[in-house]
């Protein structure tokens, strides 16, 4: 059976940011450092915090999976911290592949209802890629789709793993998508899907978005295919500068990943993962195993991931002048990490960074 237990129903409303201040006049935010690459790179965006005297205090909460009534979960303590804080920090968390406990990305989606996953991507001075000037902007339903998690073995030798689409997750995310759109001053929303072929799910995501698109009408709506969108986006991916695009849970991991490709990497890509009560950002990437524990993480992602939180939070002076920090290091490149071809350590970088605030 199918469990809706953890589900909100759907709010018009953007997600607004409603965590209080301190007694010493800093938001708290919740901090999940994460495994891997993952301290290294909280440290650098806590240094730079610092340096700017963000008025934010961290409070470090622990994800190590807990077994509870037979099932994975967070432990409750960490869910109390986000509720109240009401905004997380999150570094990469490693998944098992194949068996073992459930993502804990995906528990701590599904506890929060983090129901869009907003992932832009733009282009930075000094690293050059094939184009420069990318600037998408990439929402992911969060919830559901794909990764519903609900898989059963038929017989020996055949599975099924369940792509699960409702009105209301649907519903939701595009709404959020129309409303970022209006926010940030595009006038383009784009879904992008594979109706032609998952012609119930995806169409169903493709009915409400022409439905949701009628309370928009500032809006252009269209749609296009996947596998066109990869195409058209590899070739040139300019022409999406001006648009929203907005899609299924799985479409929107694979080709976010893509347009991270086209900047310049894992590096440099941040995201958010968004709520009605509560929002987590992150970066895109994972914990990075193979260069873990040896400085050379690029903490961009997670810094402009802190960004977004900052304004979010409506922090926006803060994180327009950190960011500026940020984009000036890479431009001047002289303290790149290894993905961008430079030789400077995460902490070198994160120095960088400070020296400019
Ligand atoms: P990954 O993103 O961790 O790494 C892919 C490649 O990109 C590696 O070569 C890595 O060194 C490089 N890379 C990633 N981030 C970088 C950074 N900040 N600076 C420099 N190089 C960077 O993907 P993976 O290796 O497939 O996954 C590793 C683990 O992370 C897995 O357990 C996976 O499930 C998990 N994961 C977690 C999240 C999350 O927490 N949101 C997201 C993706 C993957």
């Amino acid at each position: 059976t199918l469990s809706f237990q953890n589900r909100r129903f759907y709010s018009d409303k953007v997600a607004k940011f409603t965590g209080q201040k301190d007694a010493s006049g800093n938001f708290p935010v919740s901090i999940i450092e994460g495994d891997g690459i993952g301290p290294e790179i909280s440290q650098a965006v806590k240094d730079i915090f610092a340096a700017a005297k963000a008025p934010v205090s961290w409070e470090p909460v622990d994800v190590t999976p807990m077994l509870i009534d037979g099932k994975t979960t967070i432990p409750p303590a960490t869910i109390e911290s986000i509720e109240r804080n009401k905004v997380a920090l999150k570094g990469p968390l490693a998944t098992p592949i194949g068996k073992g406990h459930v993502s804990l990305n995906l528990t701590l989606r599904r506890t929060f209802n983090l129901f869009a996953n907003l992932r832009p991507c733009r282009s930075v001075a000094g690293y050059k890629t094939p184009y420069d000037g990318v600037d998408t902007v990439l929402i992911r339903e969060n919830t559901e789709g794909e990764y519903s998690g609900i898989e059963h073995v038929v017989v020996d030798g055949v599975v099924q793993s369940i792509k699960l689409i409702t009105r209301e997750a649907s519903e939701r995310v595009l709404r959020f998508a129309f409303q970022h759109a209006t926010e940030i001053g595009r006038k383009k929303v784009r879904v992008v899907h594979k109706a032609t072929i998952m012609k119930m799910s995806d169409g169903l995501f493709l009915k409400v978005a022409n439905d949701v698109a009628k309370d928009f009408p500032h809006i252009e709506f269209d749609a296009e295919l996947l596998d066109n969108t990869c195409l058209k986006m590899v070739t040139d991916p300019l022409p999406y500068n001006d648009k929203v695009l907005v899609m299924p849970n799985l479409y929107g991991d694979i080709l976010s990943d893509m347009c991270a490709g086209l900047i310049g990497g894992l590096g440099l890509t941040p995201s958010g993962n968004i709520g009605d009560q509560c929002s987590i950002f992150e970066a895109v990437h994972g914990s990075a195993p193979d260069i873990a524990g040896q400085g050379k993480a690029n903490p961009t992602a997670l810094l402009l991931s802190s960004m977004m939180m900052l304004r979010h939070m409506g922090l926006t002076e803060y994180a327009n002048r950190i960011e500026k920090a940020a984009f000036d290091t890479l431009a001047e490149g002289k303290a790149l990490t290894g993905d961008l071809g430079g030789k400077a350590s995460t902490t070198d970088y994160a120095q960088a960074i400070i020296s400019r605030l």
